[in-house]
């Protein structure tokens, strides 16, 4: 019997797998584990391995694959075994079907352990502070909910702490996942939750209403869905259900009784919904009464921006064609994108891989796939693209003060190179 394990770092497989496995008298395989005996015992994968490992880079698949068909092909897991975490890019699932085939086996059941991921995030940091390690310093809220990217040509994948897990690197790599179309149509009724908050929102948006006002309203409206709560509430411990971000600042804005709106304002509301296991993720920003002519261009060319982006998302197409779009708009009207924030995947974790950047060059980055579902959200400035935190660790805002507009929307990659499906959108 063959049994796989699936679940973010942190939701048990490790201790769920090794029950099973002593239960079932199998064997149990990791790719982590196979990587430190590999290494340790210097064999010739091993030896391969720890160069990349050496170097502070991601072991590549193709190791990855011979250390599980060197496993496969042992006596022990003749019969049966615990997959744990793997296969998990589409090359080992091919070669753990193809392997198990030849031999009139086939993977029995597959469990997946689902855990919310707040408790992830807790799990991970005190697992962290259990190995004495520090937790790595962009584990603070400063890049949450959205994700700050540094976009270093490689080894740009350690964005979250919960990827640090020593001998994990076999698990860094491609994490982009691929949905199926009941996940897609779950992911759907998320966004239309999402669409009908953001809708809520606006029509409570006025002078004199607080950022904590609505906030409450959002909340109420979201929990009033069977199956659905706020995605940010929680999550990286932001303390609510909006991102409320006026004027300068540009997102992450904390809900607050003392933040009041006046005319004029520009208010960005970004809000996420996880619905029966799976999150949708949008945003949009607000005028607060009639505004000036510039902010007016703001808000229409960052709408604009989100719409040639959404329309480069395509099967076929790359996420730097997506960026480039983005960029072309904005930065053609003479504002500028934020780079140090960016789109991502979204699914059963709120932020997944690709990453998604609102610049970026034609025919370059991950190659997009029917199935895929991605948050795009370009973040634009009136000036410069710089920006800071605030004291509270969470608020950003421009460095230059200028005025910034965000808008965003989750789509799902389509078959046949169409036009994307926008899933934060109302019946
Ligand atoms: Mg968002
Ligand atoms: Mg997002």
């Amino acid at each position: 019997m063959f049994i796989l394990l699936l679940g973010a770092p942190g939701s048990g497989k490790g201790t769920q797998g090794k029950i099973l496995a002593e239960r079932l008298g199998l064997p149990k395989i990791t790719t982590g584990d196979l990587l430190r005996a590999a290494v340790k015992a210097a064999t010739p994968l091993g030896r391969e391995a720890k160069k990349f490992m050496d170097d502070g880079k991601l072991v590549p698949d193709s190791v990855i694959l011979n250390l599980i068909k060197e496993e496969l092909a042992k006596p022990e897991a003749w019969t049966g075994a615990v997959l744990d975490g793997f296969p998990r890019t589409a090359a080992q699932a091919e070669l753990v079907d193809r392997r198990l085939g030849e031999r009139g086996q086939r993977l029995n059941h597959i469990l997946l352990l689902d855990v919310p991921e707040e408790e992830l995030v807790r799990r991970m940091t005190g697992r962290a502070a259990a190995e004495g390690r520090r937790i790595p310093a962009r584990h603070g809220p400063l890049d949450r909910p959205l994700r700050a990217a540094r976009h270093r040509a490689s080894g740009a994948r350690d964005g979250r702490g919960r990827r640090h897990r020593r001998g994990d690197q076999a698990h860094h790599r491609a994490m982009i996942t691929i949905k199926s179309p009941r996940e897609i149509e779950t992911m759907a009724a998320a966004g239309r939750v999402v669409a009908e908050t953001l809708a809520l929102v606006a029509r409570h948006v006025r002078p004199g209403v607080s950022t904590e006002q609505l906030d409450r309203v959002a909340e109420d409206f979201i929990r009033s869905h069977p199956g659905a709560r706020p995605s940010f509430k929680g999550l990286y411990d932001f303390p609510a259900t909006l991102c409320t971000s006026i004027n300068q600042e540009v997102v992450h804005g904390i809900p607050s009784p003392r933040r009041v709106l006046k005319e004029g304002d520009l208010l960005s509301v970004d809000v996420g919904v996880w619905r029966d296991g799976l999150h949708a993720d949008s945003a949009a920003t607000f005028p607060v009464g009639p505004v000036s002519p510039e902010a007016q261009r703001l808000l229409q060319v960052t709408r604009d921006a989100l719409s040639a982006g959404v329309a480069q998302a395509r099967a076929g197409n790359h996420v730097g064609d997506i960026g480039h779009a983005v960029q072309q708009v904005a930065e053609g009207a003479g504002f500028s994108v934020v780079r140090e924030l960016v789109g991502h995947g979204i699914g059963s974790s709120f932020h997944e891989d690709p990453q998604i950047p609102n610049y970026g060059k034609p025919k370059r980055g991950p190659r997009l796939m029917p199935g895929m579902t991605i948050a795009i959200e370009p973040m634009v400035n009136v000036g410069g693209p710089e920006i800071r935190t605030l004291e509270d660790k969470w608020t950003v805002v421009t460095e230059d003060g200028s005025l910034s507009a965000h808008f965003e929307h989750t789509v799902a990659i389509v078959e046949n190179g169409g036009l994307p499906r926008i899933l934060t959108v109302a019946d």
